[in-house]
């Protein structure tokens, strides 16, 4: 296990790799430096053995997160009472809060963070931001290059359309999924579906519409059988992602699931291990919740979801109405 005091190794031994691998310069990011309690992957990695989800709804509490069993009439469509007492038998169990004080260092060296498999996690700087129009014709050419991609044999074989991604050009927040699925392939627009629809209730319990926000997957394609996308497609549709990010500059994502978390982070970190922190990317900052359709199959996780939702609208600055 990596520890704390592991880190400055850690550290050469990655400047020792890169250099040998003809890496001369690390550009110093200069768009948003990571927070006080922003996390790096590596604390991740340090920190703490699995939990459950009693114990991530107690560690929320530590990380500034409100675990409280009173929802709000905001959140009533979205979490039913069912799961209001499962969240209040999980707060009354008894179990240990994990430890806050982590590494102080970040793990940051210039524009890179080391990750949890010695990777750099990717905090360079954004380009410089656009004005509106501008990302609206970017966006529009980058979708028709999307639309003409072959790069994965088998997702480009058997899609019905690329789904690029929708909403505002200009957002605070991207929510960042997986992938498309059948209904999401049939219409070419992603969260259109049954988890859609739930995703649509989760925005609107956060005082937000879907169009404020910018929605997008991981990868363009419908995978078959609604499969996860393998690593060589991830991979293969990771520039357009990356390309979308830079064009957006969004203050915040959100990553839906593991598979957007664990692509973007650069970490193979469970999620239960990401939830109820932040990160960066390039710098956005980078939360991590359930996916809606895990919700669908899990409706106890939705509390947890809701947690983690506040724990954003908190750093966003939007009150929640009373109940
Ligand atoms: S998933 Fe992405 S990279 Fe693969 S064919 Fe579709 S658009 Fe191209």
């Amino acid at each position: 296990m990596l520890m704390s005091s592991d880190i400055p190794n850690v550290l050469i031994q990655q400047l020792r790799s890169w250099s040998q691998a003809g890496l001369s310069h690390l550009p110093k990011a200069r768009y948003s430096q990571p927070r006080p309690g922003d996390h790096s992957i590596s604390e991740v990695a340090a920190g703490n053995p699995s939990r459950s989800v009693a114990t991530e709804i107690a560690a929320s509490s530590s990380t500034g997160v409100a675990a409280s069993t009173a929802t709000g009439a905001h959140a009533v469509d979205f979490i039913s009472s069912a799961e209001d007492n499962y969240a209040a038998a999980a707060s009354s169990a008894n179990v240990q809060t994990p430890p806050t004080s982590r590494v102080g260092s970040q793990g940051l060296l210039g524009g890179w963070q080391i990750g949890v498999t010695g990777s750099a996690i990717d905090v360079r700087p954004y380009p410089v931001s656009l004005r509106i129009d501008e990302r609206q014709h970017q966006l529009g050419q980058l979708a028709l290059q999307v639309a003409g991609c072959r790069r994965c044999a088998i997702l480009s074989g058997c899609r019905t359309q690329t789904v690029f991604g929708v909403g505002n050009p200009q957002p605070r927040l991207v929510l960042f999924g997986e992938a498309p699925g059948a209904e999401e392939d049939q219409q070419g627009e992603p969260f259109v579906g049954a988890a859609g629809q739930l995703l649509n209730k989760i925005i609107q319990a956060c005082q937000m519409r879907r169009e404020d926000v910018y929605i997008m997957n991981t990868v363009k394609c419908r995978p078959p059988q609604n499969r996860n996308p393998n690593p060589d497609e991830m991979e293969n549709c990771w520039e357009y992602a990356e390309r979308q990010f830079e064009i957006l500059q969004p203050e915040f994502i959100c990553c839906l699931g593991k598979v957007a978390a664990q692509r973007l982070l650069k970490t193979e970190a469970a999620i239960s291990r990401l939830r109820g922190r932040w990160f960066n990317y390039r710098g956005s900052r980078v939360m991590v919740t359930y996916h809606p359709a895990y919700l669908l199959r899990t409706p106890s996780a939705k509390k947890a979801t809701w947690d983690d939702m506040k724990m954003l609208l908190k750093e966003m600055g939007i009150e929640l109405p009373q109940a």
